[in-house]
């Protein structure tokens, strides 16, 4: 007890300042790696906050870069905090870093793609599903490019008890373009509500919890940035496998402005797809001609548990894919044509 008091209380001790380790280092910010840095630790501080308490928690932060977000998770008591980088020219900072705050910062040189978050933390910090999340949270600064496969992975993981996610329900904290922050939190007959709305709510609690101006990085972006915060639920909204419920949602919100029964028809083969897709309808009791954005998480869930019924009844569907036959179609056509116009093409 009185050691994780003394923990919580721990400052770093004086250290250059994110900005002049940048000068130290010759870390001039990547284009092609979209990187952008937080410099300012009143910020860094505001997003670390959004995650709750860090007292003596295990932290694996994304991509630390310069460190500015790290300093803060420290500062903010964390008793252990894995940092995950990609770009080696980093490393040396982060060993200062590390330095000044002995036994409390791992440093891992890689890929958080590809990285074995599963295997980063002891097991005893584990917590049941159904109880409490661990003390265990995910925070990360990282490119657009990188967060929005990377929340589309871990979702995936969340559904499956996998990767960070094997230690209980791990907490997220992490930054999106802000157009894609207002995505993840849409609710219904919002026009920001699209798939990804969708597949985020349907298994966690979302928060969109606030706005940092483009202005306040280094090198600027060109767009603002949301801070969103998740908690997996105890149980997901629609109890059906990820890809199954990813392929309905996709399907669906491929005509996001019109009537929902398009998308729907196109889980089915043209032979059958208008009977089928009307008994779907009717089966999960959602009327044909609402919009996609105007959709309830529970008449997803309805739609879902329709198809997979009939999937467990006629299992090809699963593997029917719309678009696929609308390219082998195409390919059909271009080599039924004269050879020459194919080559021209
Ligand atoms: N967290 C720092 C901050 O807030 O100032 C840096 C933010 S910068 C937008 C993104 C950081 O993520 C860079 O340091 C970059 O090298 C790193 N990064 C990019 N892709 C990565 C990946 N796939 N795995 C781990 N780190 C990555």
């Amino acid at each position: 007890m009185a050691a994780s008091r003394k923990l919580a209380s721990f400052r770093l001790p004086p250290l250059p300042t994110v900005g002049e380790l940048i000068k130290l280092y010759n870390l001039r910010a990547e284009k092609q790696l979209s990187q952008n840095f937080l410099l300012d630790l009143k910020l860094t501080d505001k997003i670390v906050r959004q995650a709750g308490s860090l007292r003596d928690a295990h932290v694996c932060e994304v991509g630390p870069g310069p460190g500015g977000l790290t300093r803060s998770i420290v500062n903010a008591g964390a008793a252990d905090v894995l940092v995950v980088e990609k770009d080696t020219r980093f490393i040396p900072g982060l060993k200062l870093l590390s330095e000044a705050a002995p036994g409390r910062l791992r440093i891992v040189h890689g890929d958080i793609l590809t990285y074995r978050m599963d295997r980063g933390f002891p097991e005893t910090i584990s917590k049941p599903w159904e109880g409490d999340p661990p003390n265990l949270h995910v925070i990360g600064n990282l490119p657009f490019s990188v967060s929005t496969p990377l929340i589309i992975k871990w979702l995936e993981n969340i559904a499956n008890r996998t990767g960070p996610f094997i230690y209980g329900r791990t907490r997220l904290t992490l930054t999106f373009q802000k157009e894609v922050a207002e995505r993840l939190t849409a609710s219904t007959g919002s026009k920001q509500r699209s798939r990804l709305s969708i597949m985020a709510q349907y298994l966690c609690t979302v928060r969109n919890c606030f706005t940092i101006p483009g202005r306040a990085f280094v090198p600027k972006p060109e767009v603002d940035v949301g801070v969103v915060h998740f908690t997996p639920l105890v149980q997901s909204q629609i109890q059906q496998p990820f890809k199954l419920v990813e392929k309905v949602v996709r399907n669906i919100f491929q005509f996001r402005r019109k009537h929902c029964h398009k998308g729907v028809e196109k889980l089915f083969p043209e032979a059958c797809r208008l009977e089928l897709t009307q008994e779907m309808m009717q089966k999960a009791d959602v009327d044909p001609t609402l919009r996609p954005t105007d959709l309830t998480i529970p008449q997803f869930r309805a739609l879902v548990d329709a198809y997979a019924h009939f999937c467990t009844h006629e299992p090809s569907l699963l593997s029917y894919e719309f678009r696929e036959e609308l390219r082998l179609k195409h390919l059909a056509r271009q080599r039924n044509k004269p050879v020459d116009t194919f080559m021209d093409k």
